[in-house]
């Protein structure tokens, strides 16, 4: 007997992560995708421009706290996945205005959970089988590594530090809550800092391959000695999609790269890449590198993060493709090559135009 198709509902399709996953899902699968966005200042409709014609593709300008909007779409899509990537994601805006992260990470997790639990208790059983509700998080609610050599685990208890990191513990304890008294068939995956084509140039890679390469100032905090483990966004899309479809309900994966470097060694890595591929710098710019500055530190800014991703390469084959290397070099070279996308997200553009203004 035929099965029935895969119907996937992504949330936060426009964002960075979002949007890798659903080029991927259109691109390299036969599955039908709707992408739910409320399109805030990080969603991109250029970032999709590529699929948004496939016939399996449909979009849905939708905020996740809106509950009535919600159950409308899964009425009338009937989706079979859920991959729940919408969210607030920028440390330092959580710091300057958390009431939106308690609102789409908290309230925004918790319609979704409640719509979808809505929807699976009316399937048969037999769609209720196959239904899978993926939340997509982050490694920062484990809290800070700093003086240790451990690696976080699924097994490691949550200590999150930042606004943005304690809204998403919180999503993960409603998820996994959700799954435990309700029974919905709930998967947790918790990945380490991603970067990539197509990344909102307010995060450190892009912003920094941007000024350096516009000869502006490149800012570093604090002594630059924070620790991350990078992880090329194309390896985290793949690993989501061999999670949501082969993954094992009720359980968590940590996802990384095994790619820990300082802030400091990360930018000196770009400024080298750049030498090299954009030897003709501004007016005045000997060296890329003379245009670091270091600033003041974020506060209660983590010092170290690494994540061990044996379960997921065991239990479920995947390994990351890229190295730090030939993953860094692709992304400089993506922005060097498609400055029609970052000069229109840097003038505002892509959102006048979408706003109607
Ligand atoms: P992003 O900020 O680039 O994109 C978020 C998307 O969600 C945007 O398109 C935005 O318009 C949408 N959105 C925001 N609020 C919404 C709401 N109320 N309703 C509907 N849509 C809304 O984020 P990203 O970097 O792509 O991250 C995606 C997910 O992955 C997040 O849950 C994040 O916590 C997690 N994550 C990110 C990283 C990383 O390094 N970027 C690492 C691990 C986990």
């Amino acid at each position: 007997m035929k099965s029935s198709p895969i119907k996937i509902l992504v949330t936060g399709g426009y964002g960075f992560i979002g949007s890798a996953v659903i080029r991927r899902l259109i691109g390299s699968s036969d599955y039908s995708v709707i992408n739910l966005d409320k399109l805030t200042y990080a969603g991109n409709l250029d970032s999709l421009q590529d699929i948004s014609n496939n016939q399996r593709y449909s979009d849905a300008r939708v905020d996740i706290c809106d509950s009535q909007a919600l159950s409308l779409i899964f009425e009338k899509f009937q989706p079979t996945h859920i991959m729940h990537l919408a969210a607030e994601s920028h440390v330092d805006r959580s710091i300057d205005g958390p009431a939106e992260f308690i609102d789409t990470n908290i309230i925004g997790t918790f319609n979704l959970l409640e719509v979808a639990r809505n929807y699976f208790n009316n399937l048969n059983t037999a769609e209720q089988k196959k239904f899978r509700f993926h939340h997509i998080s982050t490694d920062e609610v484990y809290g800070d590594l700093e003086g240790t050599d451990d690696l976080f685990t699924e097994k490691t208890s949550y200590s999150p530090s930042s606004p943005y990191s304690a809204s998403k513990a919180a999503s993960d304890h409603l998820v996994r809550a959700w799954g435990r008294t309700y029974g919905l068939p709930i998967i947790i995956t918790n990945c380490s800092n991603n970067y990539g084509p197509y990344h909102f140039p307010e995060k450190l890679i892009p912003h920094v391959i941007l000024n350096a390469f516009q000869g502006k100032a490149i800012p570093i905090y604090g002594n630059g000695l924070q620790i991350r483990d990078w992880l090329y966004v194309e390896d985290h899309a793949k690993a989501l999609i061999r999670v949501v479809i082969e993954g094992k309900t009720g359980e968590t994966y940590n996802i990384g790269g095994h790619n820990e470097k300082t802030n400091l060694e990360v930018v000196e890595l770009i400024c080298s890449i750049l030498e090299e591929l954009a030897p003709n710098k501004p007016n005045g710019i000997d060296k890329y590198k003379d245009l670091i500055t270091f600033v003041k530190d974020r506060p209660g800014h983590d010092k170290r993060y690494a994540i061990d991703a044996s379960k997921i390469e065991r239990e479920l084959g995947w390994v990351p493709d890229e190295t730090f290397d030939s993953g860094l070099r692709k992304t400089v070279k993506w922005y060097l090559d498609n400055s029609a996308w970052w000069e229109r997200v840097l003038s505002g553009k892509y959102r006048l135009e979408r706003l109607g203004g």
